[in-house]
């Protein structure tokens, strides 16, 4: 016997950015595919015509593709199941409609918003579940030929009857719902557009999914749609519901917790496989003590049962040690590549830089990069002209011995001119030139006596601004003789 194969889906609505949420979603379902060999389908959820546009569909699929999620079967990867957005689908929906008008499972409807709506209130304000209690249910035909007579276009209403709807879980074991709690629920609109628990109900089982991996705010969905399954006569897929992100007070994340979609931290300069390794590990659905993993280790490690049932708390600050975490396993080369747009954004001309400094300077901060977007920070202290020396490194260059070691710098710096060791280069190993080993030579033996914090702070406020920063030697071969020279004679002009 062939076991049936593999299929999950990600199946978005295209009404707004890509929130990390779905992100997340769309994550596990794409490292379940690929741990198991199965097939990953993305499908779009396109019925609601006023929110869907055709540029959040497009920054969807291009922050999917971003994050490394690639697709087998979707739009522009073509597959045997399509059309791949709903919209193209409504034939479907419809056989299946008047299948279950032909065997009595749906009713027409005739109500109109504002009669539900006052129905809703009614019950919110008596502290009822609010339903639908089946007004239209009951019409007698001649009151159906009336509403019709008036122009009223139906919506069809699916039958729920009384008692449990169970269902299994793989991550959450046996559910249960109540149809009494649920009531009558649309499944087709007056304007003959399926609502999504029907729509998805029928691709699910048309594109043949295996299993269905969602966030547990559609738990209560997938109770109608097991009461459609069974309506229809389709096997029901396996379901898996995993915890939702939280924001720090554990409601539900939102735009007021800060940043949330994938474009957002994006252009924050957090990288893709930095967020990729941040939303598999959050939740636990990945197995193994190793935090830092590529897409490969995240794959091989997947198990859905692990998933926790508990909300994940978003931590960005663990995210961005994720970031730092990634930005260090690239090589000056990628890094140059990757930092290059962030240049541009940080107000520099990235064409006026040749490319070695970039690679350069990559080498130089990478160590100290949270984000991509932090190199404008640090821009600024290659450059003499946005170079400042902020109040905590002034403070400390007007002390009697900061001054000492800048005096000795100058003329160390004045004799390694005249000898001739002034030459640098701009490459990832320019710590290397003549010049740099000269100074060095210098700081490790040097006429001040002073050592330590008392030698290096008053070299690194003075030829940086900062107390803190990169690497020293790094620093002294991107700035080169001339430049040192001008900040040690600005630091000691300080007073
Ligand atoms: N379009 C639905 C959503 O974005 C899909 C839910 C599902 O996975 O069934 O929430």
């Amino acid at each position: 016997m062939t076991l049936p194969r593999i299929r999950v889906r990600f199946a978005p609505s295209p009404t707004g950015k890509l929130h990390v949420g779905n992100a997340r979603t769309a994550l596990l379902n794409w490292l379940f595919a690929r741990h198991c060999g199965g097939v990953f389908v993305l499908r779009i959820e396109d019925t609601d015509r006023i929110r869907t546009t055709e540029a959040f569909e497009e920054n969807l699929l291009e922050d999917l593709k971003w994050l490394g999620i690639d697709w087998d079967e979707g739009p522009g990867a073509g597959g045997a199941y399509g059309p791949y957005r709903q919209t193209g689908r409504l034939e479907l929906y419809g056989d299946c409609l008047r299948r279950l008008i032909a065997d009595g499972k749906v009713y027409p409807c005739y109500c109109i918003e504002e009669e539900l709506e006052a129905e809703r209130a009614d019950l919110v304000s008596r502290r009822m579940m609010p339903r639908y209690l089946g007004k239209c249910r009951k019409l007698a035909e001649g009151e159906r030929r009336r509403f019709e007579n008036e122009g009223r276009l139906p919506a069809w209403r699916f039958r729920v009857e009384e008692g449990p709807i169970v269902f299994d879980d793989l991550i959450r074991g046996s559910m249960a719902f109540q149809g009494e709690a649920i009531g009558d629920f649309i499944i087709c609109r007056s304007n003959g557009i399926p609502a999504y628990n029907f729509a998805a109900v029928v691709d699910d089982h048309c594109m043949e999914i295996s299993h269905v991996i969602r966030g547990e705010d559609h738990l209560s969905n997938t109770a109608m749609q097991v009461l459609l399954y069974r309506a229809l006569g389709f096997a029901p897929p396996e379901f898996a519901h995993h915890s939702l992100i939280l924001g720090k007070d554990h409601a539900k994340l939102s735009k007021r917790h800060g940043a949330v979609s994938v474009r957002e931290f994006r252009r924050r300069g957090i990288l893709p496989e930095a967020l990729r390794n941040y939303l598999a590990l959050l939740g636990s659905s990945v197995e193994g003590g190793r935090e830092v993993c590529s897409a490969e280790e995240l794959v091989e490690g997947l198990s859905l049962a692990r998933t926790g049932k508990g909300g994940a708390v978003f931590d960005e600050e663990k995210l961005f040690w994720f970031n730092g975490a990634h930005i260090r396993r690239h090589d000056p080369q990628s890094l140059a590549d990757l930092l290059a747009p962030f240049i541009s954004m940080a107000g520099y001309d990235e064409a006026s830089f040749r490319r070695e400094r970039i690679e350069a300077i990559a080498a130089t901060v990478r160590d100290n990069l949270t984000t991509l977007a932090d190199i404008g920070g640090f821009l600024e202290l290659f450059d003499d002209d946005r170079y400042r020396i902020d109040e905590e490194a002034a403070a400390l260059l007007r002390e009697e011995e900061a001054k000492t070691v800048l005096l000795a710098l100058r003329k160390e710096l004045i004799r390694l001119a005249e000898a001739g060791e002034n030459a640098v280069g701009t490459a990832p190993d320019a710590a290397s030139s003549p010049f740099c080993r000269g100074i060095a030579g210098w700081i490790r033996n040097n006429e001040t006596g002073l050592k330590g914090k008392k030698l290096y702070l008053p070299i690194r406020a003075a030829v940086t601004g900062h107390l803190h920063g990169p690497e020293l030697d790094r620093i002294f071969a991107l700035l080169g003789p001339a430049s040192l020279l001008r900040r040690v004679e600005k630091a000691l002009a300080l007073s």
